[in-house]
């Protein structure tokens, strides 16, 4: 083959590499670039059909036109392989950030079960008329316990471990005191409730805990009676376990109250039949009530002769135990997600 053979050999060589590059740049997928090294790269394609020419150019061009496609060859290649590449690359970025995909909602959470509780018990009782009322956490001996009916040496002392402050203050063992403020600061007639967070030195156990919440009622007028206490006490147990729940009441002592009364409903695990929960009585312990002591209205000044009280207390922990099956009050302190997100 003449020289002019040789020529036309490597203008064509050229040709094909402009073309592939062309071709390749165009490429917007990977598919379009795999078609592309199909038409100049594979077996049969363009790039191989030169070298199957070798075999006609003469000895002397041979080694200069088989460089030349080897280059082209390695050329195309690396092409290809950056093209390639270069997919690859914004795959990678797109599996990073889609943002064709639905975004993903963030857990709304819930509330607490303590505070769904809370919140309900808080619902019957403003339903029947009482008003919420708060007061402080840190309390002074005087609203804990002396204004309470609970003087200094008084035995009552005993059964609450107080957590005293270095001031002299100290943590809230019950919610009581915040009645005292409240018959403090307004006249009869009194329907309040007061629910919050209380502290006793217990060590914790299955139904034990430092921090628990407590709710307390008060109501004060003209005329109230033991019987209105029952009322109360029985609307509150169908609003919160059901109809069929009935409730006792079995003589008690407490220092702010006279007479006093545990309160009991009856069981709502076995519907009073007993069970192992009610250890086989058909009833379980709420809390306690009673009408309030005379003493008690002397601290705030009210008119012992004119008016007539009761208070009642609960246990929320108590309450959300028996209301969701719980057994063991840990559970509410935990934060144990599993645990939250039941409820
Ligand atoms: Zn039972």
């Amino acid at each position: 083959m003449a020289r002019s053979g040789l020529n036309e050999q490597l203008a064509k060589i050229q040709s094909l590499k402009e073309n592939f590059h062309k071709e390749i740049e165009a490429c917007t997928n990977p598919r379009e670039i795999e078609q592309v090294r199909i038409n100049y790269l594979s077996k049969k394609g363009e790039l191989n059909q030169l070298f199957s020419l070798l075999g006609k150019v003469s000895a002397e061009d041979r080694p200069i036109l088989g460089k030349k496609l080897n280059e082209a060859k390695n050329n195309l290649n690396d092409v290809h392989k950056q093209k390639l590449s270069y997919f690859a690359e914004i795959d990678k970025k797109k599996e990073r950030i889609d943002t064709s995909l639905p975004g993903r909602a963030p857990f709304p959470g819930s509330q607490h079960p303590i505070t769904q509780i809370l919140d309900e018990i808080k619902e019957i009782f403003s339903f029947m008329g009482f008003e919420i009322a708060e007061g402080p956490e840190i309390e002074s001996d005087y609203y804990n316990f002396e204004a309470l009916n609970i003087p200094g040496d008084h035995p009552a002392k005993e059964m609450h471990d107080t957590f005293y402050l270095d001031s002299g203050m100290l943590l809230r063992t019950h919610t009581s005191p915040v009645q005292i403020r409240v018959m403090e600061s307004q006249k009869p007639p009194v329907r309040m409730i007061a629910p919050g967070r209380c502290y006793r030195k217990d060590t914790p156990d299955a139904s034990h805990s430092p921090f628990f919440h407590q709710v307390e009622g008060l109501c004060v007028d003209e005329g109230i009676s033991f019987a209105d206490l029952k009322g109360i006490i029985s609307i509150f147990a169908k609003k919160m376990f059901g109809e069929d729940v009935k409730i006792r009441f079995r003589p008690s002592y407490f220092p702010f109250t006279e007479p006093s009364a545990e309160y009991d409903f009856t069981c709502v695990f076995c519907k009073g039949k007993g069970c192992k929960t009610c250890k086989g009585t058909g009833w379980l312990e709420i809390s306690g009530a009673g009408m309030v002591d005379p003493e008690v209205f002397r601290f705030v000044g009210y008119d012992a002769d004119k008016y007539t009280g009761y208070a009642f207390g609960m246990g929320v922990e108590r309450i959300a135990m028996l209301k969701y099956g719980i057994n063991d009050i840990r559970y509410f302190y935990e934060n144990d997600y599993r645990f939250l997100t039941q409820f």
